[in-house]
């Protein structure tokens, strides 16, 4: 009721109208929604639907720290009715385009304010970590914040985007509970993660795994671990018995194999989707793909 109210009025002002001009781009008279992730791009494509032309920036399988945008998404960028941003400082190689977006008075929806992040936890990163999307149910606050801005979007009818936005959290509730399942029959002395980079500190704190650390220093992935650095952690990943370590799909694993091989152990590497969804003929063309894929790989690895 009090959206359909706001939704009358924002029609009825010069502003609104404003919008749902500008906002329509190749979808017809259709609100035009950019998305910087890949995965959030799926995210809101499930929310709401056909109502709107959504465009990703992100490509597939690229990595969210460095993508950049053409001139072309940029002009897409400013014209959008809505720009949902994942955050937390996770988009480094966009952050001017987003400035600039904002500046130009682009409506924004800032995934990692609609939740209380988390710190990372290890000695060589610090800060709020943006890699909310490993924990579904961080996922489940988002979308009340995307139904919300997206329920100012002129043209959106809110009965259905309330009612695709009720099933999609469904979805991720379900999902969750899976993933609860398939994590409780890993023994609880093998519930430990060595990573490429820091991805899992929402995993951890949601499922009970241990972070035990990350081949690549600093949260990002823009950095490099010294041979200190690798040394330290190969001694660590030794201590802690790990059978498996985890690479990610969108980077090479040129890191985390030199991380296996300083162990001089047999430990499996498995890729994972950690921070990219795959092309839409790969295993996780979707979010909630990715996190079955994940999960289906760090439990198999894990129990074996
Ligand atoms: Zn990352």
């Amino acid at each position: 009721m009090k959206r359909r109210d706001l939704l009358t009025v924002l029609a009825l002002t010069p502003l609104g109208a404003v919008a749902a001009c500008d906002g329509a781009t190749g979808g017809g008279d259709k609100p035009s929604i950019v998305v910087t992730t890949n995965i959030l791009g799926d995210v809101v494509t499930q929310v709401v639907g056909d109502q709107v032309s959504v465009t990703t920036l992100m490509a597939p399988n690229a990595d969210p720290h460095s993508f950049g945008v053409s001139a072309k998404q940029t002009l897409t960028m400013r014209d959008a009715a809505l720009l949902v941003t994942n955050g937390l400082g996770l988009e480094e190689g966009l952050a001017s385009n987003i400035e600039s977006a904002k500046r130009d008075g682009v409506t924004l929806l800032n995934a990692g304010e609609q939740f209380t992040p988390i710190e990372y936890s290890s000695d060589d990163a610090s800060g709020p970590d943006p890699h909310f999307w490993t924990d579904p149910t961080r996922m489940i606050d988002v979308v009340n914040g995307l139904e919300g801005a997206l329920g100012k979007v002129p043209g959106i009818d809110a009965s259905a985007l309330a009612a695709s936005a009720t099933a999609y959290r469904d979805k991720l509730a379900a999902a969750d509970e899976r993933m609860s399942t398939r994590f409780s029959t890993i023994p609880e002395d093998k519930r430990a993660l060595v990573t490429n980079h820091h991805v899992f500190g929402y995993l951890a704190a949601r499922y009970g795994f241990r972070l035990i650390g990350a081949v690549i220093p600093g949260g990002s992935t823009l950095a490099a671990p010294s041979a200190s650095d690798l040394e330290e952690l190969s001694t660590a990943v030794r201590e802690a018995g790990v059978g498996a370590i985890f690479a990610d799909t969108s980077h090479s694993d040129q890191l985390i194999t030199a991380l296996k091989e300083s162990t001089g152990q047999d430990i499996q590497v498995v890729a994972l989707y950690t921070e990219s969804l795959s092309a839409p003929d790969g295993d996780a063309p979707t979010y909630l793909d990715m996190l079955s894929v994940n999960t289906d790989r760090i439990t198999a690895a894990l129990t074996a």
